[in-house]
């Protein structure tokens, strides 16, 4: 058999595209299923053991995990890089409240423009070159909703100020595939696609 095929025959390259699904975290006007407040807690150290104890024996645990407690703390620092802030841009009525309570000034609603040009106009100038913007098609009023990426907190507090429902905040999730057709999620019709044809 050909080192470039599976072994049940499917190219190597050819590989399944993997499930992804956003879903609303709304539960009320105010409420999110998410813990969204910002910590400015570093990060929690795991405790290891007195170092003459694990020198001692090569059979000593070295990192010794976390307590309940601080293992809480430690779960309760994310960031929630998995909920994206989702804009609606037919709903937007351009009030700017969004742009007024967002603590990292990472919305800004501008005259659109060449994009070097339109990270220095934002709110706060953009200069993660490696961050792309996320810049919305042309409003009511001929500008555009540019957010930066690089600074947002997923704090949700965009989505709970807006009046009209133009944020939300919405749960990313990315399931990879399986190479093997019988290992697949029999639901993913775009990864079953060849299977089935
Ligand atoms: S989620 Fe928070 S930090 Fe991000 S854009 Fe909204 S208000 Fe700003
Ligand atoms: S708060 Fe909502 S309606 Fe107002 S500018 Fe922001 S997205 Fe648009």
């Amino acid at each position: 058999m050909s080192i470039d095929r599976f072994l049940n025959g499917e190219d190597v390259k050819a590989r399944p595209a993997p499930i992804t699904n956003l879903m609303s975290q709304k539960m009320g006007i105010h409420e999110w299923s998410y813990r969204n407040d910002p910590t400015g807690d570093a990060r929690f150290k795991v405790p290891w053991a007195a170092a003459e104890v694990a020198l001692a024996s090569i059979k000593i645990e070295v990192e010794l995990g976390f307590d309940a407690a601080t293992a809480f703390k430690e779960s309760s620092r994310c960031l929630n890089c998995d909920v994206q802030t989702v804009f609606n841009r037919d709903t937007c009525i351009e009030c700017d409240g969004c742009v007024d309570i967002c603590p990292m000034d990472s919305i800004s609603f501008v005259a659109r423009g060449d994009e070097a040009e339109l990270r220095t106009r934002l709110k706060a100038p953009a200069e993660n070159l490696e961050q792309a913007l996320y810049v919305s098609d042309e409003l009511k009023t001929g500008r555009v909703m540019v957010k930066d990426e690089d600074v947002c907190l997923h704090c949700g507090l965009c989505a709970e100020r807006c009046p009209t429902g133009a944020w939300d905040m919405q749960k990313f999730l990315l399931n990879t595939t399986q190479a093997g057709p019988r290992c697949r999620d029999k639901t993913n019709k775009t990864a079953n696609a060849k299977e089935m044809a």
